[in-house]
């Protein structure tokens, strides 16, 4: 293992983040206020085009502040997709709400329309209307954006729009971020573009956006002196963080391309192999930055090679791969609270695996991958 190790997503730094870092020093606004923090909301906000953005310091932290702002309280019952990362339902516990996890369908990997709507009759008629949706871009394809639209907008219930992995992803033209009643993104080490930890809360109201902000730095009333009326939260991003935010906004384009341009070698690399699909979008409607290129393998088909045979394979050549999210109803520390579906996302588990997807992987990178690849599955 003498070679360097190829990691699953590693940040990407462009040319000008130490130059708006500097800026802070020079300044002296190492704070969670400055300009840096301004810039980067404006800049995002010109992204997304007519919405509000609150930088918050994690996806987690805007995740649960969402919560707070759609009026989660404790005993209420909130819907989350089943198959996602754990910070999409831990700030449902955080609120003393009750999580109620929903299946995924097998074109998008996100929630389930169909169990959705299952899951909303049911809890109505045990005696509580669910208070918000959470609904997942996996891997940055978009959920089924018009159809779980549907579902909440019959019951009236709230979207909290978990985009995290999914800044630079679209359905029919409108970016991912724009489609919730709350949307987060989060700028973590490992996402498309990282602040090195922090995060962003979307909303399409000033008035929820200054509401926001005041949850967010411990929610002072207005008195010369410290005085609260409401429970806050130290949840504001930093002026150096923002920074690095700034300068990867300059480059998120072309990351975007970089991740996709990964994601057609895999395509290409794993055309030719039975029993390897990598996961693509549904159709034309949807764009994804693809910021993990992500396989399924029927091991029935390849001979008995799984993705937990691969991954080893892998990392035997200092290759790091991941399997995919292990759904939340089958975490243990969620093992108690409703579940509604089939086995969707159980199955994907089972059979996934995440590939190095980086936008910096090099040309011998790849083929390093390539070699891993061919020799595995040679018959
Ligand atoms: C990364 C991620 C989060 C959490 O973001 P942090 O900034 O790490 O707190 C939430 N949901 C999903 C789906 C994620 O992938």
């Amino acid at each position: 293992m003498s070679e360097n190790k190829i990691w699953l997503s590693p940040p990407h730094m462009g040319d000008s983040e130490l130059k708006y870092i500097q800026e802070a020093f020079d300044t002296n606004w190492i704070a969670p206020v400055g300009a840096n923090i301004d810039a980067f909301e404006q800049d995002l906000e010109a992204y997304l085009g007519s919405r509000h953005v609150v930088l918050l310091n994690s996806g987690t932290a805007a995740l649960h502040l969402g919560l707070v702002l759609l009026g989660v309280q404790a005993g209420d019952e909130v819907i989350c997709q089943s198959m996602t990362f754990a910070a999409s339902a831990n700030p449902i516990l955080y609120q003393g709400a009750i999580p109620v996890f929903v299946d995924s369908e097998a074109e998008s990997w996100n929630l389930c329309p169909i169990a959705l709507e299952e899951a909303i009759v049911d809890r109505i008629a045990k005696g509580k209307k669910p208070k918000a949706i959470i609904a997942v871009h996996l891997y940055g394809v978009p959920y089924k954006i018009e159809a779980i639209r549907t579902v909440a907008g019959k019951y009236e219930i709230p979207i909290l729009e978990d985009s995290a992995e999914a800044l630079g992803s679209s359905y029919k033209g409108q970016k991912c971020g724009a489609f919730g009643d709350i949307a987060i993104f989060s700028f973590n080490g490992s996402k498309i573009i990282t602040t090195s930890g922090g995060g962003a809360l979307i909303t399409s109201s000033k008035l929820l956006k200054d509401r926001a902000l005041f949850l967010a730095t411990q929610a002072k009333d207005d008195a010369p002196y410290y005085q609260h009326s409401e429970l806050g939260y130290n949840y504001r991003m930093s002026n150096i963080c923002a920074g690095i935010g700034r300068g990867q906004m300059e480059v998120l384009d072309s990351r975007i391309d970089l991740r996709r341009s990964m994601h057609e070698f895999y395509v290409e690399l794993f055309a030719a192999i039975d029993g390897v699909d990598v996961f693509i979008v549904p159709n034309d409607d949807y764009f994804a930055n693809y910021w993990l290129s992500t396989i399924l393998i029927d091991s029935k088909i390849t001979n008995g090679i799984s993705g937990e045979t691969l991954r080893l394979a892998f990392k035997e050549a200092n290759i790091e791969s991941r399997p995919l999210w292990k759904p939340m109803h089958l975490q243990p520390v969620f093992s108690s609270y409703p579940y509604y579906g089939s086995t969707v996302a159980e199955s994907l588990f089972k059979k996934g695996l995440c590939l190095p997807s980086g936008s910096n992987l090099t040309n011998d990178d790849r083929m390093r991958i390539k070699t891993v690849v061919l020799e595995l599955f040679k018959q």
